[in-house]
């Protein structure tokens, strides 16, 4: 059994990490006798229909989002088309920020956005900077706590009725206001969690292959043989108590 992953624009946006959530899904995916084929897409290369199980876009600064937001603004259509079909996606931080409609950046510079993701970003003076700490609750794994690190100017303002991915404990989140992080739209997830995130939250990156599994088998996701996750666990747990005690507040 195979997963192919989709990871765009890997010269531009990886400045946190991004390559190990990666490793994560790959490793944890070869524990379970499944292969992960990892294929870059570039400026310009082709996203053929159905190719990729699951779509990588990570984080990167103003001026890489800027060189690469024109290029996946025009695959919003195909990025779209590949949710619906149920196809998983996971973008961190700049990636998420240009899965929504809109970036604009401190001067007032408009980035154009894929659209996958209800939402606009509006960048603010303050930073939000440091641990966070969410409550996210997915079908098929309950109420589960996800623990990384922020930092980003930016302000992500979701559209009503949009599904963010989780309740901020402790931390900025997507404003700093709303208490609501990340965003939600089928098998696609979008948030401002990097460190890189999936280390230490092991239980999102098998909700992630499980979703992309059955995107490759068809029907409905099945959950993954578990792991023994001691390690991981305690990864966790020092994350979260890190951002329990000096977590970002609410920006001003
Ligand atoms: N433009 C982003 C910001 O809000 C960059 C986010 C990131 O990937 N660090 O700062």
């Amino acid at each position: 059994m195979r997963i192919v992953v989709g990871h765009l624009y890997p010269e531009y946006l990886n400045i946190y990490a991004d390559r190990g959530n990666i490793a994560v899904l790959e490793r944890r995916a070869a524990w379970r006798g499944v292969e992960l084929e990892v294929r870059s897409i570039g400026l310009g290369d082709p996203l053929r229909p159905g190719e990729h199980d699951l779509l990588y876009v990570g984080g990167g600064q103003d001026r890489e989002q800027a060189l690469i937001a024109p290029d996946l603004a025009a695959r919003g259509e195909a990025i779209r088309d590949a949710v619906a079909g149920g196809a998983v996606v996971l973008a961190v931080c700049g990636g998420y920020q240009l899965l929504g409609r809109l970036y604009r950046d401190r001067a007032g510079v408009e980035l154009p956005g894929a659209g996958l993701f209800p939402h606009e970003t509006i960048a603010g003076e303050q930073r939000m900077i440091g641990d966070v700490l969410l409550e996210c609750e997915l079908d098929q794994v309950g109420r589960r706590t996800l623990a990384g690190f922020e930092n980003h100017a930016g302000r992500t303002l979701l559209d009503d009725g949009a599904e963010p991915l989780g309740r901020v404990i402790a931390g900025f989140g997507n404003d700093g206001a709303s208490g609501r992080e990340g965003c939600r739209v089928g098998r696609a997830i979008g948030t401002y969690l990097h460190g890189p995130l999936l280390p230490r939250n092991p239980w999102l990156a098998d909700w992630l292959l499980a979703q992309a599994l059955a995107h490759r088998r068809g029907g409905d996701a099945e959950p993954l043989p578990p792991l023994a996750d001691e390690l991981e666990e305690q990864a966790h747990a020092v994350a979260a108590e890190r951002a329990r005690s000096r977590g970002g507040g609410r920006a001003r």
